[in-house]
């Protein structure tokens, strides 16, 4: 017997016209390229949104077909907007491109995705202008400026003013229903080894994201916050809070181009944010910013931080020096992101302050919708005790089943009860309460001896330092002990710290043979195009490096 209620398929759609019923008076803010700041509110951004569709509807000839991939080269902001819900909602793909890739990978994401068109802010002009002549299969480019801001002679053939291309559009359009398993946004791993491949996210599995990302204990968005992406909308939606913010009806606050520290923290204070997300390496810049002006903030409470391991000296100073909770979360593009959320438990709250900082320190519990094992080489499931260590496994319906096009075949890992896992290429730790904690990326993984140091470990006590700005710790070639630690140092500016100070820095804070055998300092560490450290790059600037003897 099926139950009785009314079936709607779950559509991107659904959550803009929600937000311009329930919320349409709450606030979309946006710096912008143009350099200044952009206000309208979601009733705007729904109009436009529609405007969008019916462009697209007729877009060449007979219109741009279902499930055709509109590209996006974009900032944070209000079009960029208007594109995830105009492009997604009328049945069409929004891939979102992430600018900071090389523009060979750019282009050769393009023909791989088959995109008909794309969409892009000014600041990306020189980049569309390398890989145009490349890109096999776009059709229409589209400039994100006003009318009358159009260059000439970009050598982009037919190349339109966004603001032209929409204009005159009519802003009824009624939403297309379709199946919900229907493929909204598309977004390509950074690639890190071989070629990038891509998530492919469906209507169904954005919806039960959003709805999973805005509870109490993920992200806890309400239509009482203002909420500051800094998070690009070009690498995994943002972590979806484009789409969870409409949900709940919060006040949207894009950073556009500007994500400097002083920058971002100006406009946490003149938009009132309440709440922030972003990843370590942001708020780092934003720490520096302040911390010698001894600024504080006025209304930001909560900030998600991940995307990499949070630093524990970086978590205590958001809590101790200006009050704000750091909600340390754990997730990857394959996941639409979130997998955990570091909330403390109701029986936490007692313990002491360094016990609950134990606890943040983790990347968090599994949210509802996520289902995670540890297992060890030959699959067997590992226990939760805290201690045990093994390859991290999710599954759940806004997790990948397979990449575009098939690429690298099957990634499941199945159960003996034929269920498939994805396996994440982390090193965790689950404990007793189901805090998972991950040890390293299990490329990144020291193995000295036969046992393994956690380079993360390494990193956080070596970022404790008061002089050390950032730190990635790598393994080297050892005659004997196969691979040794060393951790690669950026002092803050005009610190000072030598390399014996470093490491008995060490001391007390980690087993003896887990102390690095050397400390190298350096100018900057490479950062990739999500904002992470870029170990294999790393390791290619220190290939002529030898151990000390
Ligand atoms: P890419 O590096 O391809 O852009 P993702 O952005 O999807 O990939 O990153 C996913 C990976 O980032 C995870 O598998 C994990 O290794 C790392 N990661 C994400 N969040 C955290 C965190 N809070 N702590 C440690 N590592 C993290």
């Amino acid at each position: 017997m099926l139950g009785l209620m009314q079936s709607q398929p779950l559509l991107t759609s659904s959550l803009i016209d929600f937000a311009e019923r329930h919320h349409g008076d709450a606030e979309i803010v946006s710096r912008r390229v143009e350099g200044d700041l952009h206000r309208y509110t979601y009733a705007d951004m729904a109009k436009r949104s529609r405007q969008v569709a019916n462009a697209l509807d007729k877009l060449g000839e007979g219109g741009l077909a279902f499930s055709d991939r509109v590209a996006t080269l974009a900032w944070n902001g209000y079009r960029h907007m208007e594109l995830y819900f105009g492009v997604g909602g009328s049945g069409r793909v929004v891939h979102t491109i992430n600018p900071r890739l090389h523009p060979d990978q750019v282009a050769w994401i393009m023909n791989h995705a088959e995109d008909q068109v794309l969409i892009f802010d000014a600041t990306f002009l020189p980049l569309v202008q390398k890989v145009h002549a490349q890109a096999q299969t776009v059709k229409h480019w589209i400039l994100l400026c006003d009318a009358d801001k159009l260059p000439a002679d970009t050598g982009i053939p037919g190349l339109l003013s966004y603001e032209a291309w929409i204009a005159n559009q009519s802003t009824d359009y009624e939403w297309p229903q379709f199946d919900e398993n229907s493929a909204a946004s598309m977004c390509y791993t950074s690639g890190t080894t071989g070629n990038p491949k891509a998530a492919l996210y469906s209507h169904r599995s954005s919806v039960l994201h959003a709805y999973a990302a805005s509870l109490p204990d993920v992200m806890a968005m309400s239509a009482r916050d203002s909420v500051l992406p800094v998070v690009p909308m070009f690498h995994v939606n943002a972590w979806g809070i484009p789409y969870s913010a409409p949900l709940t009806g919060a006040k949207l606050v894009f950073p556009g181009p500007a994500l400097d520290g002083k920058s971002v923290y100006e406009l946490i204070e003149s938009e009132q944010v309440t709440y922030a997300a972003g990843v370590p390496t942001v708020w780092q810049m934003m720490l520096s910013h302040m911390q010698p002006a001894q600024l504080k903030f006025s209304s930001l409470k909560r900030t998600v931080i991940g995307g990499s391991a949070c630093p524990p000296a970086m978590i205590h100073s958001f809590q101790e020096d200006y009050g704000v909770e750091v909600l340390h979360a754990w997730g990857m593009t394959e996941m639409s992101p979130l997998g955990t959320l570091s909330t403390l438990k109701n029986k936490h709250l007692s313990l002491p302050k360094d016990e609950q900082m134990k606890v943040r320190l983790k990347q968090g519990r599994a949210i509802f919708g996520v289902d995670m094992k540890i297992v060890n080489d030959e699959g067997k499931e590992l226990p939760w005790d805290g201690k045990t260590y093994g390859d991290l496994l999710v599954r759940g319906p806004w997790i990948l089943a397979e990449y575009f096009k098939g690429e690298g075949g099957d990634p499941l890992q199945y159960d003996d009860k034929g269920r498939g896992w994805f396996p994440t290429g982390d090193v965790a730790t689950i404990d007793a309460d189901g805090f998972m904690q991950i040890t390293d990326r299990s490329k990144d993984v020291i193995k000295s001896g036969g046992e393994w140091i956690s380079s993360i470990d390494i990193e956080n006590i070596a970022m404790g330092h008061p002089a050390v700005a950032m730190a990635a710790c790598i393994g080297m070639p050892h005659p004997k002990w196969d691979e040794r630690p060393i951790v690669v140092v950026v002092k803050k500016p005009n610190a000072s710290v030598s390399k014996e100070e470093l490491l008995a820095f060490y001391q007390g804070k980690t087993a003896k043979w887990q102390i690095p055998d050397d400390v190298v300092f350096v100018d900057a560490i490479p950062i990739g195009a999500t904002g992470k450290m870029l170990k294999t790059k790393l390791r290619e600037q220190l290939i002529d490096y030898q151990l000390p003897s």
